[in-house]
């Protein structure tokens, strides 16, 4: 991923959190505080306002590190803005994956896999969580292993985050019949059952939009 890739994804991302906003929320009614869509939308506006104010100083570089640098204050940004339990968790993701690219020096799709595994990684020890809890993890633990496989068996860029697109949406479905054992929701027990996370459903939201980015070349 590139500088301008990063903007775009970012940006997009935005837009679908802005418009998903409500329906993020009545997925938080009914198994939280109602508050994710809010949320999300409040940090993801930030980090546009954020991206704005870069937009003149940029210079086009494309270096790892440069991504890296944005990556981090875009996490930044979560962490201060998003507040709930997934504006650390989301915040820490991000400054994960910041790392991993601060040491790639031309960032390919590995560098982004990598970045994705990282970032999956921080929220799990953030969030003292595993697959199968109904969070957020439930839809990115899956997208990283189809990345990873499609990386090994020699996909494409767009082919890679196709798949990590397709198993983040069934990650997600497939947090309905869990029961919840962390967060906000964990506090339902059994009346958390039959109920999408909205965690794991922003997650989704959040590689579908990068493999639309990245499709796009
Ligand atoms: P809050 O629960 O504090 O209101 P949000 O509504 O913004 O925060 O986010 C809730 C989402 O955070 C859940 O749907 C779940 O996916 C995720 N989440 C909560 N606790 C954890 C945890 N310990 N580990 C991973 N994800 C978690
Ligand atoms: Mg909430």
């Amino acid at each position: 991923m590139n500088l301008p890739q990063l903007d775009a994804w970012l940006r997009l991302a935005a837009d679908r959190l802005h418009d998903q906003a409500r329906a993020l929320t009545q997925l938080d009614q009914a198994i939280g505080d109602g508050d994710h869509g809010i949320n999300m939308d409040r940090g993801f506006t930030a980090i546009v306002a954020m991206l704005d104010r870069h937009a003149a100083a940029s210079d086009g570089a494309s270096s790892g590190q440069a991504v890296g640098a944005l990556l981090r204050e875009a996490g930044q940004t979560l962490i201060r803005t998003v507040g709930g339990a997934s504006g650390p968790l989301y915040g820490t993701a991000f400054l994960r994956a910041a790392a991993v690219y601060a040491h790639a020096e031309k960032p390919s799709i590995a560098d982004t896999v990598s970045a994705m595994r990282a970032a999956t990684d921080g929220i799990g020890a953030l969030g003292r969580a595993t697959t199968g809890e109904k969070t957020m993890l439930d839809a990115l633990v899956p997208a990283v292993t189809a990345a990873q496989a499609a990386l090994e068996a020699g996909k494409d860029d767009p082919a890679v985050l196709g798949a990590a697109r397709d198993a983040a949406e069934a990650g997600a479905q497939a947090t309905i019949p869990m029961l919840a054992t962390k967060g906000r929701a964990s506090y339902l027990g059994e009346r958390s059952i039959g109920h999408q996370d909205p965690g794991a459903t922003s997650a989704a939201l959040l590689v579908g939009a990068l493999a639309d980015v990245i499709a796009r070349g």
